[in-house]
């Protein structure tokens, strides 16, 4: 996860860009990455410019605190201080692995949860099908540790809501057009081949 300040810069991608191929061709991921990724980063160094108090705040502590934003740019703030955390997230949680299976403590509160893995990935994959327009569905514990599925239309994020974030699957179009064209569920049922679970 990002862990910088003001000014933001674009993380290196931790694996070479034909990782994850054939689940994420590297057209896509060479557009997602260093240019949509990366127009977030721009944005929001443009938005904090004239805000030192802001630039002095760590990404989540922006992001969970938004009426002390100034209100005539706070949208545009959010927005792309959303898409920095959001895209943060997912370029650390997709990865070429061994272990695209949880274990421990996260396996058995998703049994619990969930009924089974199986179950908790088809309610996940139906959530991610169903976003309207674009956004995010991500497995996230509330302030009680415990788990939920949670959807994020356009660019916010689970410390808006007080959420931590587990997992995140980006369902813009833009993350999967290229390979996929308009068919999200497939984008979705591949994605399962390459998340990390930590
Ligand atoms: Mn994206």
């Amino acid at each position: 996860m990002i862990n910088q300040k003001y000014p933001y810069e674009l993380p290196d991608l931790a694996y070479p860009y034909d990782a994850l191929e054939p689940y994420i061709d590297v057209e896509t991921m060479h557009i997602h990455h260093d240019k949509h990724f990366k127009t977030y980063i721009d944005n929001l160094n443009k938005a904090l410019q004239p805000y030192p108090g802001l630039q002095r705040l760590a990404l989540d502590e922006i992001l969970r605190d938004p009426e002390m934003l100034p209100e005539k740019d706070k949208v545009n703030i959010m927005r792309n201080a959303g898409g920095v955390y959001n895209h943060s997230l997912y370029f650390d949680n997709i990865a070429p692995t061994d272990s695209n299976y949880p274990s421990g403590k996260l396996l058995s509160d998703i049994n619990r949860t969930f009924g089974s893995y199986e179950q908790f990935q088809k309610m996940f994959s139906e959530n991610a099908a169903g976003v309207f327009g674009s956004g995010w569905t991500f497995l996230v514990r509330d302030k009680n540790g415990d788990l939920q599925i949670f959807n994020a239309p356009n660019q916010q994020t689970p410390p808006e809501f007080e959420l931590t974030p587990v997992i995140t699957f980006d369902v813009w179009e833009h993350a999967y057009y290229l390979k996929y064209k308009n068919v999200r569920a497939d984008y979705i049922k591949n994605l399962w081949n390459v998340v990390k679970f930590e």
